[in-house]
């Protein structure tokens, strides 16, 4: 039943091209308005980082082959803001109180998500009240996102290069992660484990900061998507298999799930062509959308927010078939309450949203015989297979 939900005009655009949404930019860049009170003060210079280079051989998790699938759900609680701009003044959480509407759906199967939270939810009340009574009944885990344009210190300036933290100076990154990780510890009683950067910003010195605040995960890695054009980080060469970010044994890298899908993939060129065919050119001429129609090449993300439930039921039963263990389910919280993301503009698509996630729960524990794991025990499974093999 949930299959056949309404698609939003935005869930029926090609997935092969990163939805603009998952990166909270909009596709237009030039639309992208930015704003900052002190912008005539001085302030830290931030430029493009360079490259995070994709790791070896060596350093991928690969699971036994009798381990079932399993999946986390990791949950961006923000803020509600306008996604084609970025203040420091939008940081109203009235949406973290609406997040129970989708904890109904994941009890009954024993999953506890993880939210990872950004200063705006850890500093305020409206943020914190609800989301401290679901962790102290087990119910939900907490992780760190930072949005650097609302984590203080406040010395940059905000441009675009500015909203991906990995490009911060080494010490900004640094102050700003601290900083999220030591209200997260005030207000919660917790040291957060799992971490997210806001816009998938990760930067060449973030595992650095992360392994120093006592972080086990990372899942900012967007794979297969070059940000580049939009002065983001390039995941151009970048899988969604788990690997050890900084040694083996150390700290997670959980990337967002997406799976390539089609033709070109299972003779096993998928991503090559992927990243010739998704630079702004081949996009002009739609390239990648045609690949898609003609089910050679589809990029899906393990979402709600621009995937359809079908898309992620055929995701997920690939990936499985080739051995892929780990499956995590991504979305924003501020699309539990209507009318802050471009994915739930009123309550006929908040319902579709909501029957989305009970129609891929029941399938992953129904139909595939999954398991719930948070990204903390994905962790201790890949430290016990390291030690198998
Ligand atoms: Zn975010």
């Amino acid at each position: 039943m949930t299959d056949s939900a309404q698609p939003s005009p935005l869930t029926e655009a090609p997935s092969s091209v990163p939805s603009p949404a998952m990166i909270d930019a909009p596709s237009d860049e030039s639309a992208l308005t930015v704003e900052d009170p002190r912008k005539d003060d001085p302030s830290v210079p931030v430029a493009l980082a360079d490259d995070i280079p994709p790791p070896d051989n060596g350093r991928f998790v690969h699971f036994p082959a009798d381990c079932p699938p399993l999946l986390s759900v990791i949950i961006d609680a923000e803020e509600e803001f306008a996604w084609d701009s970025f203040t420091r003044s939008a940081t109203s959480v009235t949406n973290i109180r609406a997040q129970t509407q989708a904890q109904a759906l994941f009890e009954p199967y024993g999953v506890v998500p993880t939210y990872c939270i950004d200063y705006p939810v850890a500093s305020q009340e409206d943020g914190i009240a609800p989301l401290r009574d679901l962790m102290a009944d087990g119910r939900c885990e907490i992780g760190a996102q930072l949005h650097s344009w609302v984590t203080p210190p406040f010395d940059e300036t905000i441009t675009r290069t500015s909203t991906f933290a990995g490009n911060l100076p080494k010490a900004l990154e640094l102050a700003k992660i601290r900083q999220l990780t030591e209200i997260i510890g005030e207000t919660f009683g917790i040291a957060p484990k799992v971490y997210r950067a806001g816009r998938y910003g990760l930067g060449p010195n973030t595992a650095d900061a992360l392994v120093q605040f006592g972080y086990e995960i990372d899942c900012s890695v967007l794979p297969w998507v070059n940000l580049r054009p939009r002065q983001g980080p390039d995941f151009s060469r970048f899988s969604t298999t788990p690997f050890w970010l900084d040694q083996r044994g150390g700290l997670l890298e959980l990337p967002v799930t997406a799976g390539m899908v089609g033709l070109l993939e299972s003779v096993g060129i998928g991503a090559t062509v992927y990243r010739r065919t998704s630079t702004p050119a081949a996009n002009r001429w739609r390239v990648p959308a045609v690949l898609s129609r003609l089910g050679f090449l589809n990029r899906i993300p393990l979402t709600p927010e621009g995937t359809t439930l079908s898309e992620a039921k055929k995701v997920t039963r690939w990936l499985a078939e080739r051995g892929h263990r780990t499956f995590c389910v991504n979305y924003h919280s501020s699309s539990l309450a209507v009318g802050h993301t471009p994915y739930v503009r009123n309550s006929r698509d908040l319902t579709a949203f909501l029957d989305w996630l009970s129609g891929y729960l029941e399938f992953f524990f129904g139909e595939i015989g999954g398991q719930a794991a948070t990204p903390g025990e994905i962790r201790l499974r890949a430290l016990g297979s390291g030690r198998a093999a």
